[in-house]
């Protein structure tokens, strides 16, 4: 009789097991580019693994990013409207500027109530640049009237750890230098104990005269000796041709190794056991193609590179 109770109840459990939430995540890009290209702009959408209510992780490309999903079967639903309406729970912005917000912009319209998450700094832009009456229709909280009140603006403060809604997920933010004094966001995400992050916009420290990489690192370098850190997205702008002067506030494949070397000697060598997704390249004359061979050669860490493609599945674990 006992023993008959213990077997229904281990079996109950296991029928259970794919309700329950799953470490890791799933990563859909809607869009990976740094410019000039305005249909795949920096967009991401994440979930914990197993779930489908995603944040999204800038804006700059959601429509043409959720049509070319759909054209793959990655939902089931197939109007990118409703998508975008219900399973995209709310949207992280890691700084204002045009190739990391137009999609969210562009797409006010058509959505849903949601909270949109920002420091502070990012959030005034919205209030009082963006959503105003004059450069489009103010679908914020707060600013000019009448305030439509759809996206309900939630400031981050900077180490500190909130949960976000109708998810799974949770986020630390940390500030980033993107050409000073103009700020930007990396974001660590945590789904139960399993982690991501997620930087947008950022120069070098050496460049910016900064520390919030080497903060950045020292942070998050537990993370990776402790193997919960499951991915890391960071920007690569420009090829090494381009001066220092001339990066505004971005990346080179020889500043990203060089950074990179910085957090794998806080990771003690480990930092190739976390696979790299190297995004926002700008197209240009050659420097896709330049940026990945340079990348390449100067691989001797032996780093996971990975280049996130539009409308695609990564999962993360
Ligand atoms: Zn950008
Ligand atoms: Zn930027």
């Amino acid at each position: 009789m006992k023993i008959h109770f213990w077997v229904a109840f281990l079996f109950f459990l296991f029928s259970l097991n794919p309700l329950m939430a799953q470490n890791g995540f799933k990563i859909i890009p809607l869009g990976v580019k740094g410019g000039l290209d305005e249909s795949n702009l920096s967009s991401y959408l994440v979930a914990a693994k197993g779930s489908d209510q995603y944040i999204c992780i800038d804006a700059g490309t959601i429509y043409k990013g959720l049509e070319l999903a759909v054209q793959k079967n990655i939902f089931s639903e197939t109007n990118p409207i409703i998508i975008q309406q219900k399973q995209i729970k709310s949207y992280l912005i890691s700084h204002a500027h045009l190739d990391h917000t137009a999609g969210l912009i562009m797409n006010s319209p058509s959505d849903l109530p949601k909270n949109l998450y920002g420091l502070p700094s990012v959030l005034e832009v919205f209030k009082n640049k963006y959503f105003t009456w004059s450069a489009w229709a103010n679908f914020g909280n707060e600013g000019e009237a009448p305030i439509l009140k759809k996206y309900t603006y939630k400031k981050l403060i900077e180490g500190v750890e909130i949960p976000l809604e109708h998810t799974n997920l949770h986020v630390t933010p940390f500030v980033l230098s993107h050409v000073k004094p103009y700020e930007s966001t990396a974001f660590l995400i945590r789904n139960q104990d399993s982690y991501l992050l997620y930087l947008g916009d950022t120069g070098a420290d050496v460049v910016e005269q900064s520390n919030q990489l080497d903060q950045l690192w020292k942070s998050i370098a537990p993370l990776i000796l402790s193997n919960q850190l499951k991915g890391i997205f960071i920007e690569v702008s420009f090829d090494n041709s381009v001066p220092e002067k001339a990066l505004f506030g971005h990346l080179t494949p020889k500043l990203l190794m060089r950074e990179m070397k910085q957090l794998n000697n806080y990771a003690r060598g480990l930092l190739n056991t976390v696979p790299l997704y190297v995004t926002h390249l700008k197209p240009c004359n050659n420097c896709e193609v330049n940026i990945k061979y340079q990348l390449q050669a100067a691989n001797e860490q032996q780093l996971k590179i990975n280049y996130p493609e539009q409308a695609s599945v990564i999962e993360l674990y």
